[in-house]
């Protein structure tokens, strides 16, 4: 019988209750401002961190829509960077859908062993490689109805791929996001679908996918889950929650990740206005 392919789950992603788009929704504002000022604060915060993070970028190495798809998916439970050390030799091997999708298992395995949940994540990228070649001529589909339908692929992956690949806006509700929109209290909602909704309701379409890559990489440099650097937090004066981690300014710097901290990134092949930002590319797996 022929093995249904396993999903790993992506990390805290949406459901994908349904194809379509969420509907974007004018919840009432937690705070009990009105909804205008919510508009324009969040606004604001979100201008504020186009500023700091102006070379905010999809934190995955790629260079086509399959690769992106491919390397969201295998980005579940595990980090950008680990899964950027390891597409290289994947995509190497297995440049296309038609390459993979007939690939012998165990060596996919083997390669994608360091992004740990390999087998299931081998069963997912080969299944879907095959959906690919048998129901969309080998290409990958710029619809949100025909991605979420791919083994593994939730609305998170989708909206990912859709945001990066093709250009179409979306939102990323990823763990990160989910935490920094209910710091600024930008919804009280602590569903993904609903929060995607509300969300999407306080800025224009165009902003939605530049929105989502500044607050995940505010959430990954300096908001962080369990202790912020709010002593260094640029936007620490329009933030409800200024407070919940660090304020001693030396200490909070001590906090800080990835090019903020003077780090290297997520990727070994970041966008050339990173690297002019000071940004430093990611060794190579084994080298560090
Ligand atoms: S002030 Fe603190 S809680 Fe607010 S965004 Fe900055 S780091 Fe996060």
């Amino acid at each position: 019988m022929k093995k249904k392919p396993a999903v790993v789950p992506e990390k805290a992603t949406a459901a994908v209750k349904g194809a379509s788009p969420v509907r974007t929704v004018a919840a009432k504002p937690p705070t009990g401002e009105s909804r205008t000022a919510l508009v324009r604060r969040a606004r604001r915060i979100n201008r504020e961190l186009a500023e700091v993070y102006p070379y905010a970028h999809p934190e995955l190495d790629f260079d086509n829509s399959f690769q992106l798809l491919v390397a969201t998916v295998l980005s579940a439970q595990t980090t950008d960077l680990r899964v950027n050390q390891t597409t290289p030799a994947l995509f190497a091997k297995y440049p296309t859908p038609e390459d993979l999708a007939v690939a012998d298992p165990e060596e996919v395995e083997e390669i994608l062993r360091p992004c740990g949940f390999f087998r299931a994540k081998t069963r997912s990228v080969m299944g879907l490689s095959k959906a690919l070649v048998e129901n969309h001529g080998g290409e990958v589909p710029g619809r949100l109805d025909d991605l979420v339908k791919l083994p593994g692929v939730g609305r998170k992956t989708a909206f990912v791929v859709l945001g990066n690949a093709f250009g179409r806006p979306g939102i990323t509700v990823d763990t990160h996001f989910q935490r920094l929109v209910r710091r600024w209290q930008w919804t009280g909602q602590t569903d993904p679908d609903k929060i995607e909704a509300e969300i999407s309701a306080l800025f224009p379409k165009g902003d939605w996918t530049d929105l989502s890559h500044h607050v995940i990489w505010h959430g990954r440099r300096i908001c962080h889950a369990r202790k912020p650097a709010c002593g260094a937090c640029p936007i620490a004066p329009l933030c409800p929650a200024y407070g919940e981690g660090e304020t001693d300014p030396e200490k909070a710097k001590k906090l800080l990740k990835y090019e903020k901290g003077g780090f290297p990134g997520q990727r070994l092949n970041p966008p050339q206005s990173y690297l002019d930002a000071g940004g430093k590319a990611a060794p190579p797996l084994g080298a560090g």
